[in-house]
């Protein structure tokens, strides 16, 4: 894709606003700007610093604020520049056009930060995070994408592979320099190196479970007989109205999800229809859909009405918490469980906390890398059974069925990092980014 033309894209978002960011890199980026914008007072272009001036594209002029980066100095490692104009979208496509009509052509979604890691800028996670950045919605979610594009996933992974490689490149040395003086490698060098690895490496798929539910939030479903006080509950968490309450039992016949942010974490609650045998087409579209709902759901609120208790059964793969709803209304106190009253809000926090100590445990681990995407967890996981093979059959196996193991292990963790992703994997990655970025 980076074949050294020039691309152009509005990097703020379509629509109206004070300002627009035109984003452009390759080689004519600097030359374009020249023809296109001239500084007031004729003052040179310093690199990276912003100027002031007028441009003049497309039968327009507008007074802008530009910049340039000189290669290798810039977000994609080419030469970039940048115009600040006034936000109207009529304004940035007539800016967009008259790079254009300089050579440029219109970026690809992705295509400035794929150009990134093609320039050794970022690594193929890191690019990734830059992703998770922008569809970031909780503070939890924005922590750990920032943690990844920083490298600290890449880091963790780069330490698992170079103490793999080391292993490799002495059996190497060793099976293609026989008469050679290489230093030999001792098989408890080799074991004590492959079991740091695997140690490191396991510990990162263990971060997987917390690290998807901060990545995707966690999802929350709410079950339980009709007027159990589920959608007041839904509305208790959620701190304002949303489902719709009413004292006729199945009124909410389809699923309604709407999220919460607690301890910086993304919590999705599911309310949905009541567990019970339906009696019309669509309130029996709602029961299965909420059935569903609950089986996929990594919590399941289960809610009884202390006042006329009813078991609602459910099939979840998630934990269960027992709510038992309606405090202020009768003097029974279950326990194992968390009492609450979705009308007058009590039990409300420590139904939260417990709710984030189901999903999360002690919390979000802050040390070493977190695996936040399927995409690496899937990787890292083969690595590690492709790693362990390899340890076990250190000793007993030739050289030659142990390295296999070890390389297919570092072609894996390449893929995370992307030193081993092919062009498809690089597609399907940027193609899901905004164009602009
Ligand atoms: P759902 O069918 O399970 O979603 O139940 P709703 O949330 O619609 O509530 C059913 C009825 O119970 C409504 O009249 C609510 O006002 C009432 N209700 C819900 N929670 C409480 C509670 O904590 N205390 C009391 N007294 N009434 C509640």
């Amino acid at each position: 894709m980076n074949n050294g033309d020039t691309i152009v894209a509005l990097s703020t978002p379509a629509g109206r606003g004070a300002i627009a960011i035109i984003r452009v890199s390759g080689g004519g980026a600097h030359e374009m700007l020249r023809s296109l914008f001239r500084p007031f007072g004729g003052a040179e272009m310093t690199p990276n610093m912003l100027t002031l001036g007028e441009i003049s594209a497309d039968g327009i002029r507008d007074k802008v604020m530009a910049v340039i980066f000189r290669a290798p100095r810039s977000y994609t490692s080419e030469d970039m520049s940048e115009v600040h104009c006034h936000g109207s979208p009529e304004i940035a496509a007539r800016i967009i056009r008259g790079f254009i009509a300089c050579g440029a052509r219109a970026a690809q979604p992705g295509e400035f930060t794929r150009r990134a890691f093609l320039g050794g800028k970022l690594t193929l996670d890191e690019a990734e995070a830059v992703g998770d950045m922008i569809a970031a919605q909780s503070q939890a979610q924005i922590n750990a994408a920032y943690d990844a594009m920083r490298g600290r996933l890449s880091a963790d992974v780069a330490y698992i592979y170079n103490l793999i490689l080391d292993v490799v490149s002495a059996f190497e040395a060793a099976i293609d320099y026989p008469e050679e003086d290489v230093e030999e490698q001792t098989e408890a060098e080799a074991r004590e190196k492959l079991t740091a690895a695997r140690g490191r490496l396991e510990a990162l798929v263990a971060t997987y479970d917390a690290g998807e539910k901060v990545r995707g939030g966690v999802k929350v479903a709410i079950i339980g007989v009709p007027n159990a006080g589920k959608s007041s509950l839904l509305n208790r968490l959620l701190g304002r109205e949303r489902a719709i309450v009413t004292a006729n039992a199945g009124t909410t016949r389809d699923t309604v999800e709407e999220s919460y942010e607690y301890r910086g974490v993304l919590f999705t609650l599911v309310d949905t229809a009541g567990l019970r045998a339906a009696e019309d087409e669509a309130e029996r579209a709602g029961v299965k859909r909420s059935a569903e709902a609950a089986k996929t759901a990594h919590i399941v609120l289960r809610v009884t009405d202390l006042t006329r208790p009813a078991p609602a059964e459910t099939e979840t793969t998630g934990t269960v918490i027992e709510v038992y709803n309606k405090t202020d209304a009768s003097p029974d106190r279950p326990t194992g469980g968390v009492c609450v009253s979705a009308l007058t809000g009590e039990g409300i926090e420590d139904l939260c906390e417990k709710i984030y100590e189901a999903a999360l445990g002690e919390g979000v681990s802050a040390d070493g890398g977190m695996l936040t995407g399927a995409r690496h967890y899937e990787l890292a996981l083969a690595a590690l059974s492709a790693l362990s093979e390899g340890l076990d059959s250190l000793g007993s196996a030739t050289p030659d069925c142990v390295l296999v193991d070890l390389r297919r292990a570092l072609h894996l963790l390449g893929g995370i990092t992307g030193a081993s992703a092919t062009d498809d994997v690089l597609d399907s990655i940027f193609s899901r980014f905004c164009v602009g970025k």
